[in-house]
């Protein structure tokens, strides 16, 4: 490893730093006069670069070694995570499809029935709903679940919904085959943490405000309790400009296929906030390099209580999925569908 020490250095100050690299068990030498450019030599660890970098004599690392974080590429071939029918990474392309939140009524075995033979291998829902105002609709919690586990029971399809409190992982966990970590909950660490613990395949959503650098360490949360199982999804981070609902950042998205091994998909409906854009975005983020979407689908927006004004029709939906087919294939990636789907086509 290599690190820039801080300039006029107090020797004791200098001495907290070999203190800490001797301790972890480096040998060290200065490669400058001036001794501000300290080579550390031996075994790195993922969290050795984190140790440094909290250091206030550290200015910055300037190369990790093979203290290498967990989630960096490093020359690694791409993490694939299975969830149900759906693979994502390795050249393999997945759809998420459902509505924003499990909403009272009937109709979610028969949107699960509808997305599966669209095309999608995952069934999105809220049960528990992350809500802006307190006064919102919070989700059918526990019931919703339920209703979540019913469609699973009558289609087969994997459930994707989220988690907000750890205490309800258990119970969700019951249910659902891949756990949503919200964006607004993205730096919950204590959550990433018992997420991890389960071992069950993590979506995480970027943070609103997030850099590109927190949001893969609020996933070496996950990894670092040994769940390797996590696909980071871009969903639009806050610009300026309140044309659209969020800024899809597609430059994360192609940076993130070669910082790290971990998949990585698109939710163009946060992003876009209202539906016509949903399915430029859609190409958009399979264009950039995306392993898959997230796409919010309802057959009759008017009647929902949460994100109504991007949710596409199934229409839409069948059309975005007809798009995956082509741009994976510019890629030499190949979409994942449903069984009953596959058979047809
Ligand atoms: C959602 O998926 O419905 C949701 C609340 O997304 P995000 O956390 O990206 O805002
Ligand atoms: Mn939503």
């Amino acid at each position: 490893m290599l690190l820039r020490l801080q300039k006029g250095l107090l020797a004791e100050q200098v001495e907290a730093v070999l203190a800490l690299a001797r301790e972890l068990g480096y040998r060290t030498r200065f490669l400058d006069e001036r001794s501000e450019i300290l080579l550390l030599d031996g075994a790195g660890r993922p969290e050795h670069r984190s140790k440094f970098e909290d250091l206030a004599s550290v200015k910055s690392v300037l190369d990790a070694g093979d203290a290498r974080e967990r989630h960096e590429r490093d020359g690694r071939a791409d993490t694939v995570v299975r969830v149900g029918d759906a693979r994502f990474g390795g050249g393999f392309v997945s759809l998420i499809a459902g509505p924003c939140a499990v909403e009272d009524g009937d109709r979610l075995v028969d949107i699960a029935r509808e997305v599966q033979r669209l095309g999608a291998t995952l069934l999105r829902g809220g049960a528990w709903k992350p809500r802006t105002s307190p006064y919102s609709f919070q989700g059918l919690r526990a019931e919703g679940l339920a209703r979540l586990a019913e469609a699973k029971a009558a289609t087969g399809i994997g459930i994707v919904t989220e988690v907000l409190d750890p205490r309800d992982i258990a119970a969700i966990g019951e249910v659902a085959d891949m756990f949503q970590i919200g964006a607004r909950s993205m730096t919950n660490s204590t959550l990433l943490v018992e997420v991890g613990r389960t071992k069950k395949p993590v979506l995480l959503k970027r943070g609103l405000q997030a850099s590109v650098r927190e949001f893969l360490l609020a996933a070496e949360f996950i990894l670092a309790q040994g769940n390797t199982q996590v696909v980071l999804c871009e969903r639009g981070i806050r610009g300026f400009d309140t044309t659209t609902r969020n800024l899809l950042d597609v430059g994360a998205v192609a940076h993130l296929k070669r910082a790290t091994h971990l998949p990585v998909i698109v939710d163009p409906s946060h992003a876009a906030g209202r539906s016509e854009l949903v399915r430029p975005l859609a190409r958009a983020g399979l264009a950039a390099g995306a392993d898959g979407l997230i796409v919010e689908v309802h057959p009759d927006p008017s009647e929902v209580h949460s994100d109504g004004s991007q949710a596409v029709s199934p229409e839409t939906f069948a059309q975005i999925v007809a798009d995956s087919l082509v741009i994976a294939a510019l890629d030499e990636k190949r979409v994942v569908l449903p069984e009953p789907v596959r058979a047809t086509r």
